[in-house]
């Protein structure tokens, strides 16, 4: 997966590749989907939901450029495969997930893999988790319209969110830094979520 998905598709920071070879995805996903853990794809994990392809996942964690001392927000905990890599890259994690199928299940299987550091929530993270802002990096799995302003909010300064930017069909993934002067953007790859429902996100939740 490392070497195929993600090196000779241009992911050059080392650290996220060895944190992605370090975390057993296939903990990760329902039991009947473990023999195609490792392939190239999101997948479904119950509720509608999908744990995100491993390139995607690496690119969020290259554009956060994490070294290991940061707290670090996880939006849309899915499966917790990614709180388990930003685990792997920053110091501190707390990760919040709406559907309580979902959080329970992550939080299971963030333990069985050997991440019970990582702080699991149950809530609307349109809104963030502003009792352990601020944070140095923020990731968000699910799409929304625009940057939700909590969680530009509850960002430390110079820190950095990543978000998949558009509509519920289709997104870019967009990196904003939190400066003096306003927020800094750029446009990374496009990208296909789905939807951060709740408070500051779309409709629906
Ligand atoms: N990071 C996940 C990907 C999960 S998909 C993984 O590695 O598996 C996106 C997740 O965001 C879904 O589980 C969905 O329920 C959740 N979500 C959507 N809107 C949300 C909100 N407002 N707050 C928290 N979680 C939300």
């Amino acid at each position: 997966m490392v070497e195929h998905q993600l090196r000779r598709r241009g992911i050059a920071d080392e650290r996220v590749l060895q944190a992605m070879s370090r975390v057993p995805r296939h903990l990760f996903v329902p039991e009947s989907l473990r023999h195609v853990a490792y392939e190239d794809g999101a997948l479904p994990i119950g509720e509608g939901q999908t744990i995100s392809q491993p390139f995607i996942v690496a690119t969020i964690c290259s554009l956060l450029r994490l070294e290991g001392d940061e707290r670090v927000l996880d939006v849309g905990t899915g499966s917790g495969y990614q709180a388990a890599v930003l685990a792997e890259l920053a110091a501190e994690v707390v990760t919040v997930e709406r559907v309580p199928e979902l959080y329970e299940w992550a939080r299971r299987a963030l333990a069985q893999a050997g991440y019970e550091r990582v702080e699991t929530r149950l809530g609307d993270g349109s809104l963030g988790v502003p009792d352990r802002a601020p944070y140095d990096a923020i990731a968000v799995a699910a799409a929304a319209p625009a940057i939700p302003p909590a969680l530009y909010g509850q960002l430390a300064p110079g820190g950095r969110l990543v978000l998949p930017r558009g509509g519920r069909r289709g997104q870019e993934l967009v990196l904003a830094e939190r400066t003096d002067e306003g927020p800094v953007e750029r446009v990374s790859v496009p990208c296909r979520f789905v939807p951060l429902l709740g408070a500051e996100g779309f409709a629906g939740g």
